[in-house]
């Protein structure tokens, strides 16, 4: 069983700011918000990055995609506009080695990103 940090907000061993809940899946608002709307999406399942994902996680992919769908209604950022961000290995920045979805919406976003 990984320990990773995401691991243990899924285990409530460090506290965050939870907006959905399922038996799978756990969505909580970042820590550092880039935006007015800034949501983690993780699985509940230890998987260390996108690359990681496998044909087996594909109904548990299905449930991310749903929440992040029902997080943009409950933000109010359905009709705005939103983006979906995976930030996968070094050159991405990616920080925590547990699978996420940033959900960043509530104001125009650039792009590129940096
Ligand atoms: P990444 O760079 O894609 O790996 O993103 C990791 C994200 O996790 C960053 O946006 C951090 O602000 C966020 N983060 C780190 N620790 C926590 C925490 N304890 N609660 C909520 N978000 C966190
Ligand atoms: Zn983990």
């Amino acid at each position: 069983m990984s320990d990773c940090l995401f691991c243990k907000i899924v285990k409530k061993e460090i506290p965050s700011n939870i907006v959905f809940e399922t038996d799978d899946v756990l969505a909580f608002r970042d820590i550092n918000p880039k935006a007015p709307v800034h949501i983690l999406v993780i699985p509940k399942l230890h998987i260390g990055s996108f690359a990681e994902i496998k044909q087996e996680h594909s109904a548990l992919l299905m449930k991310m995609i749903k929440m992040i769908q029902d997080i943009a209604k409950k933000e109010g950022i359905d009709q705005s506009g939103f983006r979906i961000v995976a930030n996968n290995g070094p050159d991405a920045g990616q920080a925590v080695a547990h699978l996420h979805f940033h959900v960043i919406g509530g104001r125009p976003l650039k792009w590129p990103p940096g």
